[in-house]
């Protein structure tokens, strides 16, 4: 098949595709290729360890599960290493019980239908959004010395932030300061049981987060009434490197997804309405400059009407990742409607968030989209104002300095008075 290139020729291929003559399959994987999405093509099982190292993602299609030993040999091969993957299976037919408990030899699998190479991108982006560690923040409630020495070691090597605590009175404290990801606390504790502190951290309905214990007995009595209590589970001292890393990434990828599911966007991956008002009452509540920018797609409409809607779908992607990549990690930027966009930008004046948020509205304007044999542009209108008096009014001073943005002409920013 030539459209698609030979993992050597890829240029860093992040994923591979291995089939057995699936025809539908391929030619999703043409599509993705297509779609720039860099994506090489393996002959074999056996071609699969050179290239090992270079990929993330392994999509096969569904025939794979029919050739035992095909299968074996990719199954050997992707635990060769600890490096967690994703292994896509494209499925054009009915997949049984059978077919995947099989296929359930290959680790982090997904089944994506061989219909659609949207929804194969989706899976891949999502996967991405749920596996990253990087930043995630573990509070540790620890009373001993060396644990807390040797928890903290392993989980700053995992990229995590820690915040140690060494009393339980300082937890609630930290959880409002801090706001963890997942706390991971000792279960004996001075003045305070395990069971007890999960207790009363789960009287907190915010208190959603995974909380793990750290403990030297096996008593399974004493584990029920931790679990009975709203534990996740539990990590036995002496603390070991391996064990303990894999159960921490499983809790926190897996608490992530859940996450990601409540507080995101589907299709571009930025918060949803509901979690950037909750961010923008914190911008309110907070006393330094923070600045809320409002976005709208420019006669958005049109670019459904002319091309479709998975094109205009395209552009608010593509948006979105210039937000992404434009913004500073301590930034929040969320798609609040349909072609609509919130951001908020800490710690900087009104000019300098302008001064931000143009760049970007050029970069946008610049990008030159592909579709029907034609290339169109895009372009945005943004509202901006300071986070200062009730949400309600900021929102309203942002969208006002939007719609004059949109009567002036479109594709511009406004600063609200
Ligand atoms: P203006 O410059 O005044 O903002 O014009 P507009 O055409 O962008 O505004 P209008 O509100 O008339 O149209 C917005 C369109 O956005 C209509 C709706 O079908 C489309 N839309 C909303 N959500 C989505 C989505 O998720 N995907 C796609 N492709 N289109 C969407
Ligand atoms: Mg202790
Ligand atoms: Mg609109
Ligand atoms: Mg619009």
């Amino acid at each position: 098949m030539s459209t698609v290139p030979s993992v050597a020729a890829v240029n860093r291929p992040a994923a591979a595709f291995l089939g057995a003559g699936d025809t539908k399959a391929r030619q999703v994987v043409e599509q993705l290729v297509s779609e720039g999405l860099p994506v090489g093509v393996l002959d074999s099982a056996d071609d699969i360890e050179p290239v090992l190292g270079a990929i993330r993602v392994l999509l096969v299609d569904q025939q794979i599960a029919r050739e035992a030993d095909g299968l074996k040999r990719i199954a050997s091969v992707l635990c060769a290493d600890d490096v967690q993957r994703l292994v896509i299976v494209l499925v054009h037919a009915k997949i049984t019980f059978a077919d995947r408990l099989v296929l359930s030899s290959l680790g982090d699998l997904s089944l994506c239908s061989a219909d659609s190479a949207s929804s194969v991108r989706s899976r891949i982006r999502e996967w991405g959004r749920d596996r990253s560690l990087d930043g995630h923040k573990v509070l540790l409630v620890e009373d001993s010395k060396t644990d807390a020495y040797l928890a903290t070691k392993y989980m700053t090597e995992m990229g995590l932030q820690v915040l140690h605590i060494d009393r339980a009175e300082q937890v609630l404290g930290a959880i409002d300061m801090f706001r963890p990801d997942l706390i991971l606390s000792d279960l004996h504790l001075p003045g305070c049981t395990g069971d007890q502190m999960v207790r009363v951290l789960r009287q907190d309905p915010e208190v959603t987060m995974p909380i793990l214990l750290l403990s030297s007995e096996s008593c399974p009595e004493k584990q029920l009434m931790a679990m009975s209590a709203g534990a996740d589970g539990f990590i036995r001292k002496p603390l070991k490197s391996l064990p303990f890393k894999r159960v921490l990434k499983t809790t926190l990828r897996r608490s992530s997804a859940l996450q990601n599911r409540m507080h995101r966007d589907a299709m571009t991956g930025l918060l949803n309405r509901q979690q950037f008002d909750v961010w923008l009452q914190r911008a309110v509540a907070r006393r330094a400059s923070c600045c809320l920018a409002v976005m709208d797609v420019d006669h958005f409409k049109s670019v459904n009407d002319r091309f479709g809607h998975s094109v205009g779908d395209e552009v608010l992607v593509r948006l979105a990742k210039l937000l992404e990549d434009g913004l500073r990690s301590t930034d929040h930027s969320a798609r609040t409607g349909g072609e609509e966009f919130g951001v908020i930008m800490y710690d900087c004046t009104p000019e300098a968030a302008v001064g931000v948020l143009d760049r970007i509205r050029q970069e946008f304007m610049a990008v030159a989209f592909s579709a029907a044999d034609e290339v169109f542009h895009s372009s945005v209108s943004i509202g901006v104002t300071l986070i200062q008096g009730m949400a309600s009014e900021v929102y309203q001073r942002a969208d006002s300095a939007l719609y004059k943005a949109k009567k002036e002409g479109r594709n511009r920013i406004k600063l609200a008075p």
